[in-house]
């Protein structure tokens, strides 16, 4: 669903809390709290039409619960009606290349908390689940993404590296690591390729890029000469992670001029969740129904996350 059928499929609150039940509940809606199917509608008036009238009482003896659609998922303790997340949603995962808090405060005409708060909570569904693993003809390439480096050619202290493993013809996993030593480049492979489903691994002729000495002995190694000028050499190329770097360095430089490298994995994810869907028609749907099964983030706890930094740099 893009932007246009976002806002013409839910012009009202009422439609797109209808949606949002039949993700939650495909076969009917039942307690949130015990699981009974006993259920009874009550429909409070409400002047305010961000107010979310519509709330259920179960009717299990023990239980008695009230809940809403949205009670204990992600959506709750938001006071945005269901048609702004929506929005939002749309907006971000259609956003080629990437989609700020501070655009989103401007398109969906809210303040900037709020559009941070959103942002980061669409974007915990937007990590890929464990065990992706990447098979078939593999590319492998990295990446520098950060300061300039004027009088320093060829050095990449100050920078941050970027792993990119993409699978020809298939998804790309991106990853933020210490360093360009061939010891935490294998480390990362190892974790997103299956060894036993791959055929071909093409990357450059740095010399990081060494697997006799690992798991990956067996599988076929092509060296593509970039210190000599050759980009293609019949299927041996690693053009495709290499196209999929470009998009991400126009999205790092023309959306996230502030972006924080302690939060650069998560953008990372980010991009590779929508890259990874680009061509799939119900992507909208997928992230909602994925938006349903994360539960409820206070904003302190949000804010607890994202302090994190991922490693320290040497
Ligand atoms: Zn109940």
């Amino acid at each position: 669903m893009k932007l246009i059928e976002v806002s013409k499929n839910f012009p009202t609150e009422e439609q797109a809390l209808a949606y949002f039940e039949k993700r939650r509940w495909p076969n009917g809606i039942r307690c949130p709290i015990c699981g009974a199917k006993e259920i009874s509608k009550i429909t409070r008036k409400s002047k305010s039409k961000n107010v979310r009238a519509q709330v259920y009482q179960c009717l299990e003896q023990t239980c008695k619960s009230q809940f809403s659609a949205t009670s204990g998922t992600i959506f709750h303790d938001s006071h945005l009606p269901l048609s702004k997340w929506f929005m939002a949603i749309s907006l971000m995962i259609d956003a080629k290349k990437g989609m700020s808090a501070l655009q989103l405060q401007r398109h969906l005409g809210v303040n900037y908390r709020t559009a941070w708060y959103l942002a980061h909570r669409i974007r915990e569904a937007m990590d890929e689940p464990d065990g992706l693993k990447l098979t078939g003809t593999v590319e492998i390439d990295e990446t520098y993404i950060g300061g300039k480096q004027r009088g320093h050619k060829g050095k990449k202290l100050n920078k941050d590296v970027v792993l990119g493993i993409r699978q020809r013809g298939g998804p790309l996993k991106l990853v933020h690591v210490v360093d360009n030593k061939a010891g935490t480049l294998y480390e990362q492979v190892a974790q997103h390729v299956d060894k036993d489903k791959t055929d071909h691994i093409v990357t450059d002729d740095a010399g990081w890029y060494n697997f006799r000495l690992t798991k990956f002995r067996n599988v076929r190694h092509s060296k593509i000469l970039h210190s000599a000028k050759e980009y293609v050499r019949g299927e041996v190329h690693t053009n495709t992670v290499e196209n999929a770097f470009s998009l991400l360095k126009r999205a790092v430089i023309g959306t996230y001029h502030q972006l924080s490298i302690k939060h650069l994995q998560r953008y990372l994810n980010e991009f590779s969740y929508r890259f990874n869907r680009r061509e799939i028609a119900d992507r909208f749907e997928q992230t909602v129904a994925r938006m349903v099964g994360i539960k409820a983030m206070p904003y302190r706890k949000l804010i607890e996350q994202h302090a994190f930094t991922p490693f320290v740099k040497p």
